[in-house]
């Protein structure tokens, strides 16, 4: 919907609105709340609102902490599962300097300047629609989170009735109150695992919509007394979550993938965002997947990408190319896991992306057969390189690339790194419960 001040106004009259939620995230993509009443609004909506930004991480130092929230009305939604009299709504927000300026450390900024990267190469749209995967764990009688998930009962378990599956409806009911257009739910390959597709649209509305939708499916999870996690491998030894990226560039309502005279029905321009992808993929990875959990989900042997390959062929490889045509013609990007912040995950790819099409890459031959079942000499011989197996060498690849740092932006860039790099010093010094296992009795 494109919503001016004015209906804005009208609107929370009408419906009897009494807060409002004017929401941003922090360079990892975590949403910030700044709840205001609807006396306020005006205000708001007029750009005077200010908040301190020193507490939001990757923001900025005490020294010049204030920042201007400027909410975007076209992000204007109603949380459906609150009170019916005496509503509460929100807007997402840009978040501006006190002298009129763009943040430079908010990510959402971060997707328009990548956006407008595309409009100057002659595209108009960049579409992106996410699969997002989650599982639903039981809390305990504290309310804490555990990870025994619902339905892991045995195969002839009749059960009751399944707890998931009625949150997982009651999910896709309120997104749909809040204006998505839901296309399929189902149940996931591991035991409480769920996704929920919603239709594809252009890059800012879609990152603004996987934050709602992690907010929307953890607080109605919540409310069936499940708790609902985007951690990417929560449980070793089945599947983690993912979340595919499914991108397209289109130019004045055609889609530019698409090329009907082309053996694969691709153009050129889609070979190239291919080429420019697998080019830079290892130097984003930090970004597509963020946390030191995240690499513990790209390993063999659980439908997640470790290669990187492309087929239109065989679904295991990092980008798959699915079978619709026509409008529908996409690349699929198989390692984004839902850790990441949107923004600058959808910024990374898109920069990817044109990146291979301003520099003419050339993709290699796709990869038709499984990847998994050849020999490292074999991989060596194609030419097919590996994701970083880690976090540190993630952030390693990161580090040293121009490319990601023009992307970023300095500010998001330095801050980026150095959150991410304690994040690992940390982790690496732990003593695990697997260290304790092997090792405490053997020696
Ligand atoms: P999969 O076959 O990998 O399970 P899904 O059907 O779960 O794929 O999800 C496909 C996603 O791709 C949906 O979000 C859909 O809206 C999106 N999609 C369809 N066409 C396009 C397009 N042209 N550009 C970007 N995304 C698209
Ligand atoms: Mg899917
Ligand atoms: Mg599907
Ligand atoms: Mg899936
Ligand atoms: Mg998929």
């Amino acid at each position: 919907p494109i919503y001016s001040k004015e209906d804005i106004l009208r609107i929370v009259k009408e419906q009897d609105v009494k807060f409002i939620r004017l929401q941003f995230t922090d360079i990892f993509g975590i949403l910030k709340n700044v709840a205001i009443t609807v006396e306020q609004l005006e205000k708001a909506l007029d750009n005077k609102c200010m908040f301190d930004g020193s507490s939001i991480e990757g923001f900025v130092r005490i020294e010049e902490s204030d920042m201007y929230l400027r909410p975007d009305t076209n992000t204007f939604a109603i949380f459906p599962w609150r009170p019916q009299t005496g509503k509460v709504a929100r807007l997402i927000c840009d978040v501006y300097n006190p002298d009129g300026t763009p943040f430079l450390g908010d990510p959402r900024h971060t997707l328009k300047r990548a956006l407008q990267r595309a409009t100057e190469m002659g595209y108009d749209t960049f579409n992106v629609g996410p699969e997002c995967e989650f599982f639903l764990f039981l809390t305990d009688n504290e309310g804490n989170p555990t990870t025994v998930t619902h339905d892991n009962g045995g195969y002839f378990d009749l059960g009751p009735v399944d707890l998931g599956e009625n949150a997982r409806r009651d999910m896709c009911m309120a997104l749909e109150e809040m204006g998505f257009e839901i296309e399929a739910s189902h149940h996931e390959v591991a035991p409480g695992q769920h996704e929920i597709d919603f239709k594809y649209g252009d890059a800012l509305s879609t990152a603004d919509a996987i934050l709602t939708f992690k907010l929307v499916v953890k607080t109605i999870a919540q409310r069936h007394g499940l708790h609902a996690t985007f951690m990417p491998k929560p449980i070793f030894g089945i599947n983690g979550s993912g979340m595919h990226i499914n991108t397209s560039l289109f130019k004045d309502g055609n889609n530019m993938f698409y090329d009907e005279k082309d053996p694969l029905q691709l153009s050129q321009d889609a070979y190239w965002f291919i080429g420019g992808i697998m080019k830079n993929m290892r130097s984003i990875a930090a970004i597509t997947n963020p946390i030191v959990n995240s690499y513990k989900r790209l390993v063999p042997g659980y439908e997640a990408p470790v290669y990187i390959a492309w087929s239109a062929r065989n679904r295991s490889p990092l980008i798959r190319v699915p079978a619709a045509r026509g409008a529908s013609t996409r690349l699929e990007l198989r390692c984004p896991d839902p850790a990441c912040n949107p923004y600058l995950a959808l910024s990374a790819i898109l920069m990817a992306g044109l990146d291979g099409i301003q520099n003419k890459i050339q993709p290699p031959a796709s990869t038709d057969k499984n990847i998994f079942n050849m020999t490292p000499e074999q991989r060596e011989e194609e030419g097919i390189n590996a994701l970083p197996k880690n976090l540190d060498e993630a952030i390693e690849e990161l580090e040293k690339s121009s490319f990601v740092k023009d992307v970023l932006g300095a500010h998001i860039f330095e801050k980026y790194i150095e959150a991410k790099r304690e994040e690992w010093d940390e982790y690496k010094a732990k003593v695990s419960k697997w260290e304790i296992e092997q090792y405490l009795t053997k020696y």
